[in-house]
């Protein structure tokens, strides 16, 4: 790390964050950053020049331990330390992520409307422009080149930065695997499909797109693309997520393929964060039709695999009210399946998505506990269950309360789902 002072501006460059993701109750770094303070803000941009987070260090910011951070989507993403203990058990955070988009969150504070939140940003605005202005006496050329790339930096870049993204996958990533959560969503998306099986009628996130898969060429072409606008900045990501809404119902030399071509494409061995992490989704169809042959070669890819499967309900008049085409025998067999892959492959871990709203058939949850519950033993740590809130649902403290009696009950580790987008 290399530290300079210019005026009231303390400025760290190449700075090295924790090169493993962990939880904890304070504001972690990871990887490789460049960090300039004010008196009033700590600012920090990745590789790139690119505005990743800000922290007020004032008595006017709202915690000293929370902070806003900017996704490659271009979102602002607010980090609450309101409920330390209470919000770890609810989505398995010590942060709640407060975001600048309409989600399915149960909590309904908005940072957005805090004037001093509106500082922060704008001061980020001021910024650029200081910088413009610094003398470069004493100033090394390359912390100059990269004052400089933080000052073309401006909202309208980094808006069409996000357009560029978008555009090489095929689209916005409307939902992220609730597991991406265990890289706090910096994940690299890859699509190898679009489309999913089902069109269930519930869904808000769906593409409306029957499901194709992506041809190798494409996916190929995707990987050069990526390189290229993830840039130096690549080497801080250690995270691939294989879209879209149902890859698993890929081919499993589509989806082998694409995980190792990604990994070595994207330099995973040698990235500034260990662990290197593979997500993707599935459908009930998609795992109950993936031959074993698949887990095999998964499980011998050098990234852990984490695949999110959407069982939604497993009792039949829940499925059908929610339009979702499956019989609840299968939903149960996936189920099953779930249980015996996270027993038999150390590096994979298959997690569940379930309903939770206001409107459900009461046959639901007691299906649901019956699932998660009675059909175990005993407790296992491996293979979350999610339960996702219906955005139609009034009744948040009411879900809270269901979350909290399904949770006390199940011998699986059991979440809330809150959606983020990428
Ligand atoms: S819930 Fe899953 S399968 Fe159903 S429409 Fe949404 S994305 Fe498609």
């Amino acid at each position: 790390m290399e530290s300079y002072q210019f005026g009231d501006l303390a400025i760290a460059f190449d700075k090295e964050g924790a090169n493993r993701y962990t939880k904890v109750t304070y504001p972690i770094r990871y990887g490789r950053f460049c960090e300039i303070k004010t008196p009033e803000y700590s600012f920090q941009f990745n590789l790139n020049g690119q505005i990743k987070y800000i922290r007020g260090l004032t008595r006017e910011w709202p915690h000293p331990a929370e902070w806003l951070k900017r996704t490659d989507a271009n979102d602002w993403v607010f980090y609450s330390a309101g409920l330390y203990k209470e919000m770890l058990s609810f989505i398995g955070e010590y942060y709640l992520p407060c975001l600048s988009y309409p989600s399915n969150s149960l909590w309904k504070y908005n940072p957005f409307a805090d004037c001093d939140i509106q500082k922060a940003l704008e001061a980020w605005s001021q910024l650029r422009v200081n910088l413009c202005s610094l003398s470069d006496n004493g100033m090394p050329s390359k912390i100059r080149g990269f004052m400089s790339q933080i000052y073309r930096q401006d909202v309208n870049t980094l808006n069409l930065k996000s357009t560029k993204l978008h555009r090489i996958i095929g689209g916005p990533v409307s939902v992220l695997p609730p597991d991406t959560r265990h890289v706090d969503y910096d994940v690299i998306p890859l699509m190898i499909a679009d489309g999913c099986l089902y069109n269930c009628k519930f869904c808000r996130i769906k593409s409306r797109q029957s499901f194709c898969p992506r041809s190798k060429a494409n996916v190929l072409e995707q990987i050069r693309q990526l390189q290229d606008f993830y840039g130096v900045d690549l080497k801080n990501y250690n995270a691939v997520f294989l879209g879209n809404h149902d890859a698993l119902a890929a081919q499993p030399d589509l989806i082998c393929r694409a995980a190792t071509q990604a990994y070595e494409a994207f330099g995973f061995e040698n990235a500034c964060i260990k662990n290197p992490t593979l997500f993707l989704f599935g459908s009930v169809d998609s795992l109950l039709n993936a031959g074993s042959s698949l887990f095999d070669a998964l499980n011998q890819i050098p990234m852990y695999t984490y695949l999110n499967i959407g069982l939604e309900s497993v009792d039949a008049a829940t499925l059908s009210k929610i339009n979702k085409p499956l019989e609840s025998g299968s939903v149960k067999d996936a189920f099953q399946m779930m249980l015996d892959i996270n027993r038999s492959y150390l590096n994979i871990e298959v997690t569940a998505n379930f309903l939770i709203g206001d409107a459900l058939p009461p046959g639901h949850y007691r299906s649901l506990v019956e699932l998660v519950r009675n059909r175990l033993n005993r407790y296992y740590s491996k293979g979350a269950i999610y339960l996702s809130p219906l955005n139609s649902s009034r009744n948040k403290r009411k879900l809270l309360r269901t979350f909290v009696e399904i949770k006390n009950l199940s011998r699986l580790p059991t979440y809330i789902y809150l959606i983020q987008r990428l």
